[in-house]
C-alpha cells in the first residue's frame, strides 16, 4: 500500500514533464513551419511567382527586370522548345514572344523540375489569361518538349501543336519530313533523333524510345533535335 502511494506520487511529475515537452515541441514546430515573408514557395500552394519581363532572348527564354518575385535573371520556358538562332523561324518566334510578354508582369508556374541542367529557372509562363508557352506552340513558333519531370501541361500543349501542324503554321509550313525507318527519343530531355545522330548513341538504353515516324515522336511530346533535324 505504502509502496503504491510512493509510486503514484513519483509518476505525477513525469506526466507534467511530458505535457510541457509536447506543448513546447508543438510551439517550435508551428514557428518552424510558419510562412515567412518572401518565402514565395511556401506562401503560394501552387508555387507561383510574379515577375516582370525586360526582354525576349528567344521564343523560349526571357530576361527579367528584377522587380516582383524575381529570383533569377532568366526564365526558360518549360514543356516547349523554341527554334534556336540558326533554325528557321527563330526571329519570328522571338518577336512574337516579345509582343506577348515584354514590359508586362507574368505569372510563373512550375512543374516538378524547377530548374534546367544549367540551373536556370524553368517555368510555364502566364500573362493574364494567356498561357504563353501554349500560344507559341499553337502559332507554330515552338515545338512541344515534354520530359518526365516536366509534363504538367503536356496535354494542352500537344493539342495546340496538333492544331498548328494541321493548319501548317510557322515551323510546320515548309517543314521537310524525313523518311527513316526509326527515330530515337530520350524521355529525359524530350528530344528525338535520327539513327545517325551522335546523340542517339548517348541515350541510356533503359530509357530509349523508338518511333516509326517523326510524326509519332512529335505526337508523344518529343521535340526534333536541332543537330540531326529528324
Ligand atoms: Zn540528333
Amino acid at each position: 500500500m505504502n509502496g503504491a502511494v510512493v509510486l503514484t506520487s513519483r509518476r505525477r511529475p513525469a506526466i507534467w514533464y511530458w505535457l510541457i515537452v509536447i506543448v513546447l515541441a508543438g510551439v517550435a514546430l508551428t514557428l518552424a513551419l510558419w510562412p515567412r515573408s518572401g518565402d514565395v514557395q511556401r506562401r503560394d500552394p501552387d508555387r507561383r511567382l510574379y515577375v516582370n519581363v525586360k526582354r525576349a532572348v528567344s521564343g523560349g527564354k526571357i530576361k527579367l527586370d528584377g522587380r516582383g518575385d524575381a529570383v533569377d535573371e532568366y526564365v526558360i520556358y518549360a514543356g516547349v522548345r523554341a527554334p534556336f538562332p540558326k533554325e528557321p523561324y527563330f526571329e519570328d518566334s522571338m518577336t512574337r514572344n516579345a509582343e506577348l510578354v515584354v514590359g508586362k508582369e507574368v505569372r510563373l508556374r512550375f512543374g516538378k523540375q524547377r530548374t534546367d541542367a544549367k540551373e536556370r529557372m524553368l517555368a510555364y509562363v502566364f500573362c493574364g489569361d494567356e498561357f504563353v508557352n501554349e500560344t507559341l506552340v499553337r502559332e507554330g513558333l515552338a515545338y512541344v518538349r515534354s520530359t518526365k519531370t516536366n509534363d504538367r501541361f503536356s496535354k494542352r500543349l500537344l493539342k495546340a501543336q496538333k492544331e498548328a501542324r494541321k493548319r501548317r503554321r510557322g515551323i510546320w509550313k515548309d517543314r521537310v519530313w524525313t523518311r527513316e525507318s526509326s527515330y530515337f527519343g530520350d524521355p529525359k530531355y524530350g528530344n528525338f533523333h535520327r539513327r545517325s545522330c551522335e546523340e542517339t548513341d548517348r541515350i541510356n538504353p533503359a530509357r530509349l524510345r523508338t518511333f516509326k515516324s517523326a510524326g509519332r515522336a512529335l505526337d508523344e511530346g518529343f521535340a526534333p533535335c536541332a543537330k540531326c533535324k529528324p
